[in-house]
């Protein structure tokens, strides 16, 4: 996420071979439950402020996100880009104004292909067989190639012990420390227990979470009756993040 911090590493001959790998099309099993997303982003924009800040605080309240005064150390799991950022490929100036103003709430996609987890050195971070991408925080030694490799900055760093700017501790939810990685984990917590994940539930029915292998299910639904969009479809990363515009 952090632009700078990005730019000063560079990937190893084996990495890269890893990351390209990782572009190969996934072979994906139909017999599991396979989690994705769906964000209206026309219903999700016409929301009020207050009830669209509560959608990316809540994320932060619940997972025990640092606060930090200064932008350079922020951590973060889901926060508003604009359209023409988030979708470079997609974007021209002819489009209506009202798409090219929308609000576009972002966060790890869980890519079915996803490049962050091939270039780990230590196995901190793979995807499920649920499709979720996920973290072990124990085994990340901080050397950033996973963020390094996300297309789309969906990583954030501890660059200083997140603890002190916690504004209210979740006794619930675990704590990170200095020198770790994290992101957005699509609630695997709450989804253990039967929950819909946090800003899911916040958005008032702008953003529609559930399995996309099950063909029944309201988002596969969704999928097939409208048209969406994924950011950066180019790279072959197959997010599991699909937006409605
Ligand atoms: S969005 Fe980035 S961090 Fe998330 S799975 Fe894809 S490559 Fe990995
Ligand atoms: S799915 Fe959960 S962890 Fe991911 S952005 Fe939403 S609230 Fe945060």
């Amino acid at each position: 996420m952090t632009g700078s911090a990005i730019a000063t590493i560079t990937l190893t001959a084996s990495q890269v071979e890893r990351v390209l790998a990782a572009f190969a099309a996934p072979a994906i099993d139909q017999q599991k439950v396979r989690w994705g997303m769906v964000i209206d982003l026309k219903k999700f924009n016409e929301l009020p402020l207050a009830k669209r800040k509560r959608v990316y605080d809540v994320c932060k309240e619940i997972h025990n996100i640092p606060i930090f005064p200064t932008a350079k150390d922020r951590v973060e799991w889901i926060w508003p880009a604009d359209f023409e950022h988030t979708f470079p490929s997609q974007f021209n100036h002819f489009l209506p104004e009202e798409i090219e103003n929308l609000e576009v709430p972002v966060l790890c996609n869980h890519c079915e292909n996803p490049p962050c987890t091939k270039v780990c050195p230590t196995g901190a971070t793979w995807k499920r067989d649920d499709g979720i991408v996920t973290m072990d925080y124990h085994r990340c030694i901080g050397c950033r190639y996973c963020m390094a490799a996300c297309p789309y900055g969906m990583r954030s760093f501890n660059w200083r012990d997140p603890r002190p700017f916690i504004p209210k501790l979740n006794p619930t939810y675990h704590t990170r420390t200095k020198g770790v990685v994290e992101k957005c984990t699509f609630c695997v917590e709450r989804l253990e227990k039967g929950l819909q994940p946090a800003c899911v539930e916040a958005s008032e029915g702008s953003f529609i979470f559930g399995d996309l292998n099950n063909l029944e299910s309201e988002i596969s639904k969704i999928l097939r009756e409208h048209y969406s969009i994924r950011r950066k479809p180019e790279l072959g990363t197959e997010p599991k993040l699909y937006y409605l515009i």
